[in-house]
């Protein structure tokens, strides 16, 4: 198995097998620049860049690890991520003294990551949610329509998603602000105020690395190659809100007030070894969806619960990426088969993932059955929806003998509404608007 002259713990989330890529600032500096993860560790990639030893790839003498995102990195393509992945698992391996060796460049390369600040990793381009877990539509529709028309017509047909976001994409530790909005009573006039249904959805991001030409298509085979790496996504979500402006276009602003995502973006290239097949697809999707051989990957994913007053953080939620029913490769085929251009920088999230469980249910609305099951708390307290104060964490990671490619995690807190915001939006005010 390969190894580093880095000490890595065998549950540690980045061996030398993953290496994923993040934008950091060390303390006391001030300009950002981009790092793997290596253990405890972050390796410089713009000091090793200026030492030269990217000359051989196809990044050398960019300064692109200089940038304060991963853009320009990823806009240079798949074989580039390739050699440099070569190089800077070649540098780390323990049987190579090149800066094992010197210690005065091993001190300059190397931070700890509990020492830098971990920035937003990517420029976000756009930002699409699909909508790819069958057991969360399922869920989701019978709770709304009831079991027999849980799962719309189109489906099984194409993985369905919205247009989110890109400007609210923030990185994990940023804190979160109860929106404020109109929200659902029972009646049909809304009210006003801060969200009292604030959910966490767990979800995986794809970023794109290079995209495509508006007017042509990704053919579903060649997918996985505009792929740069994935992360973890919350895609918070007001529930009243939503319920509210929802009919008949779909999301609004009860999901664009926040979506988190890890600072970590786990290449393609290590995930490969937890390559493993999805759920089958029936009835058969049209041609242009149609991949062939393992889609999917095995990712086991957790969400906790810190609240104030518990020591611990609860577990809420346990689940696999390799439940959702629509793979990446498919969403990217669907996603540009009108002739829509990604780019380098888009995120493409997978929809909340649910498994077949209670526990493997990957939001509050399902988890605790639209308030009808109320989590118990270990200190006798209940909890619905997220509340003031609450944090929530996702986490992830593939399993293998003797090491882990994880994720990290995307951790944020809630934040209350100040009071004085709420003014000027009250319920009549808001009846008034609408004449
Ligand atoms: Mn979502």
């Amino acid at each position: 198995m390969l190894k580093s002259f880095i000490d890595v713990d065998e549950e540690s989330h980045f061996p030398i097998q993953n290496l994923p890529y993040g934008i950091f600032r060390p303390k006391g500096k001030t300009a950002p620049r981009a790092g793997v993860a290596i253990g405890d560790w972050i390796l410089d990639l713009s000091i090793l860049d200026d030492k030269g030893y990217f000359n051989e790839t196809g990044a050398g003498g960019k300064r692109v690890f200089s940038e304060p995102s991963l853009n320009a990195f990823m806009n240079l393509g798949p074989n580039v991520w390739a050699e440099v992945r070569t190089v800077l698992q070649d540098l780390l391996r323990e049987d190579n003294p090149e800066i094992r060796d010197q210690a005065d460049l091993r001190d300059s390369l190397f931070s700890r990551q509990s020492g830098v600040d971990m920035l937003m990793p990517v420029e976000i381009r756009d930002y699409t949610d699909f909508y790819a877990s069958e057991q969360h539509a399922t869920n989701v529709g019978t709770m709304f329509r009831g079991r027999e028309n849980a799962l719309m017509p189109n489906w099984k047909h194409l993985p369905v998603g919205y247009h989110g976001r890109a400007s609210s994409i923030i990185v994990s530790g940023t804190e979160i602000k109860r929106p404020l909005g109109q929200r659902k009573t029972e009646g049909d006039q809304p009210e006003f105020g801060p969200s009292m249904r604030l959910d966490f959805e767990l979800e995986m991001g794809l970023v794109i690395g290079h995209g495509n030409e508006s007017g042509s298509r990704i053919p579903v085979e060649e997918a996985e190659e505009h792929i740069f790496g994935l992360v973890l996504v919350n895609d918070w979500s007001a529930r009243d809100i939503q319920a509210w402006e929802y009919q008949p276009l779909g999301p609004f602003l009860s999901k664009s007030f926040a979506t988190s995502i890890s600072p970590w973006i786990v290449p393609m290239a290590a995930l490969e070894p937890f390559r493993t097949a999805g759920p089958k697809q029936d009835p058969e999707p049209l041609p242009y969806l149609k991949g062939s051989g393992d889609q999917t990957f095995d990712i086991h994913l957790e969400a906790h619960l810190k609240i104030p007053g518990l020591s611990e953080p609860v577990v809420v939620t346990e689940t696999n990426f390799r439940t959702l029913y629509w793979s990446m490769a498919q969403q990217i085929a669907h996603h540009t088969v009108n002739g829509c251009n990604l780019n380098a920088g888009d995120l493409l999230a997978s929809g909340t993932i649910s498994g077949d469980e209670k526990t493997s249910r990957g939001c509050m609305l399902e988890r605790t059955w639209r308030g009808e099951e109320p989590l118990q708390l270990p200190n006798g307290e209940k909890r619905v929806w997220l509340e003031d104060g609450d944090e929530l964490r996702l986490t992830g990671w593939c399993q293998a003998d003797g090491y882990r490619v994880g994720f990290g995690q995307v951790n944020s807190r809630i934040l209350p509404t100040q009071v004085e915001e709420t003014k000027g939006g009250s319920r009549d005010a808001v009846l008034s608007e609408k004449g």
